[in-house]
């Protein structure tokens, strides 16, 4: 089957990259979210990271101008779901994209693939609350997505083999490499990322380090281009918080447990990044660590 236009719904940090690499392929985009402001940012950070893909000279000016104008962002969620390909990107909870998929099904063509971005929860059941779980996929992008070079695809149980065709070949246009994972809690890379995250927290909260020594260790120790704490803030912390719970809840092992310091900081609101503030303050020039 081929995809021509593709609806993503949230436009949050992966949306908004996932809108920018579909467009920049050639597909039409039709870009929603919950709320006006949202998509106003992601709009200007397509514009900003295009940019800057010009100033290297990976994509002309003629280039970004055609990616931007094939964009429509709109607060109408049947627009985003009377296209070709949706890919659920919003907040990674289940009642959200329940809520989400429920509210799209009207507007679905009848040959609509359906995606959800999610980092941990199973597709299988997702899709089984929908009327088509042999279209339905875990459509796993990293961030930032312009830059990162893998997908994961994750196959449901009842996910068909031309669904999942379709998407190889879809991740084959947008020129990134695919990786099949089974539908266990946080499929491949999460499931390793995150606990290794986790375990940098529990490290920081028993005193081994604190959050520039762990973070160098990483690094220099490891070879780890970013230090797992400067990751875990890049990611959003209440996103690394909900997958150890996912982890936890959907593998029964103790060795999955949350660390109290993680929760601490999301009660805190200090999400990383994108609220300016969690294992460092990113409020000045320099990022500052706060323990
Ligand atoms: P985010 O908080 O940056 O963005 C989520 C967006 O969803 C917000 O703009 C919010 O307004 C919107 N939203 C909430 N409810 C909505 C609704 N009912 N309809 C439409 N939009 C709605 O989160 P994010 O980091 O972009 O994560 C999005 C998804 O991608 C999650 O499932 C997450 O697990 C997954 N993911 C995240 C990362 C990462 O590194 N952040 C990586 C891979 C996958």
């Amino acid at each position: 089957m081929e995809i021509r236009s593709v609806g993503v719904v949230g436009a949050g940090q992966m949306g908004n990259g996932i809108a920018h690499v579909f467009a920049l392929a050639g597909y039409d985009v039709v870009l929603t979210d919950v709320s006006q402001d949202a998509l106003d940012r992601a709009m200007a950070t397509i514009d900003r990271n295009l940019d800057r893909q010009v100033k290297r000279g990976a994509v002309t000016p003629e280039g970004k101008a055609e990616a931007l104008a094939r964009i429509r962002p709109t607060l109408s969620l049947a627009e985003a779901g009377a296209t070709d390909l949706v890919i659920e990107a919003a907040t990674e909870s289940e009642a959200v994209k329940q809520q989400i998929f429920d509210a799209l099904a009207p507007h679905l063509k009848p040959h609509t693939i359906l995606t959800s971005n999610t980092s941990s929860i199973s597709i299988t059941r997702l899709a089984s609350r929908t009327d088509r779980p042999e279209r339905f996929m875990g459509f796993h992008f990293m961030n930032p997505v312009p830059v990162m070079q893998l997908v994961e695809l994750i196959r449901g149980i009842a996910t068909d083999e031309e669904t999942y065709r379709t998407l190889l070949a879809v991740v084959e246009r947008l020129g990134k490499t695919a990786a099949s994972a089974e539908d266990y809690p946080a499929f491949i890379v999460n499931r390793i990322l995150i606990p290794m995250i986790n375990e940098a927290v529990y490290a920081l909260y028993e005193g081994v380090g604190n959050v520039r020594s762990i973070d160098q260790a990483m690094k220099l120790g490891a070879n780890h281009p970013m230090g797992p704490l400067e990751l875990a803030d890049f990611i959003g912390l209440d996103t690394c918080l909900a997958i150890m719970n996912v982890l936890h809840d959907g593998l029964g092992d103790t060795k999955y447990r949350p660390c109290p310091l993680l929760g601490k900081y999301v009660e805190a609101g200090w999400l990383g990044r994108k609220t300016q503030r969690g294992f460092y303050d990113y409020r000045g020039d320099a990022p500052v660590p706060t323990r």
